[in-house]
């Protein structure tokens, strides 16, 4: 049996991935099992699924905890906690278009998943580019390379009229898909420090989630894109009233962000009426 983890943000199609590859596999002739994993917060906030596939019945009902596959959705690195999950001789697919760091006992492929679904206007209602289908072809490709016929075939089955689009995402990560050969020079990515908590430090969660005091989970940390005020704002506060962090507030008729809390999930830009006020950019990783 195989176990795989799939990690992301919420609103980056994390679980729809999982469910379309266990769809793929079912159509392949596998016995499978897919479910995810929510915390209470949800849009931006870690979101994390699990896939096991077989040849035989499967009958272990946890989460996977360790994994032969871990697929990275979001196009942020993932932690030196979430990359500890993976068994020696795993592999690591990445939502990457650069090199990353390759110092373990695991393999690392890549594919610019975010690249492609932009160029396919794979979007989400946000317009942000959704890589999980390019993600998912590149996931096809290593895993059972005869089974892009079958991906398709559950991206049509699950989408329906705004499959074409997908679908031609999903070849193009089949086709982009590269394995990434160790170099010498590679060091290991740190693990990030925990707040102090009453004296002493969070242990790291594999999977970070909000377990204390609001004003402790700097949600700021999660961020992989960030509003910036334009010059348009009028201050109207509205963009305040819907912040899920209450990261955005109005001083002195003027708004303020603060990125220590905003998630950047890009709620703000959608629910601002004023056209430029608010643009979402990148978080250089
Ligand atoms: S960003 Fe938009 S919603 Fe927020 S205060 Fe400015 S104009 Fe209002
Ligand atoms: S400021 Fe905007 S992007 Fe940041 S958490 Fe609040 S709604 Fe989300």
């Amino acid at each position: 049996m195989k176990e795989m983890l799939f990690v992301g943000r919420g609103g980056q199609g994390v679980v729809l991935a999982s469910q379309l590859l266990a769809d793929t596999l079912a159509r392949a002739g596998y016995w499978v099992q897919s479910f995810p994993e929510f915390k209470a917060e949800r849009r931006g906030a870690p979101i994390s699924a699990f896939l096991r596939w077989d040849e035989a019945p499967i009958h272990r009902r946890y989460k996977v905890r360790e994994c032969d596959v871990l697929v990275v959705i979001s196009a942020s690195p993932p932690s030196p906690e979430i990359i500890g999950c993976v068994r020696p001789g795993g592999l690591i697919l990445l939502n990457r278009e650069t090199r990353f760091p390759h110092v373990g006992p695991y393999e690392i492929a890549r594919v610019p998943g975010s690249f492609i679904a932009r160029r396919n206007s794979v979007l989400s209602s946000e317009g942000r580019p959704m890589g999980n289908v390019a993600v998912l072809g590149a996931c096809v490709r290593l895993l059972v390379p005869d089974g892009l016929e079958f991906l398709e075939q559950a991206i049509v089955s699950r989408m329906g009229t705004r499959a074409e689009a997908n679908v031609v995402a999903a070849r193009e990560g089949y086709e982009r898909c590269t394995v990434q050969r160790r170099v010498a020079g590679d060091t290991a990515v740190e693990p990030a420090t925990g707040p102090a908590v009453s004296g002493r430090r969070q242990s790291h969660a594999r999977f970070p989630v909000s377990r204390t005091d609001s004003l402790l989970n700097h949600t700021g940390s999660w961020s992989e894109d960030r509003p910036v005020l334009t010059g348009e704002c009028t201050a109207c506060a509205l963009c305040a009233l819907f912040c899920p962090e209450g990261a955005i507030a109005r001083t002195d008729h003027a708004m303020v962000i603060d990125y220590l809390y905003c998630k950047g999930c890009g709620i703000c830009e959608v629910v601002c009426p004023v056209r430029d006020a608010i643009t979402m950019e990148e978080v250089s990783a």
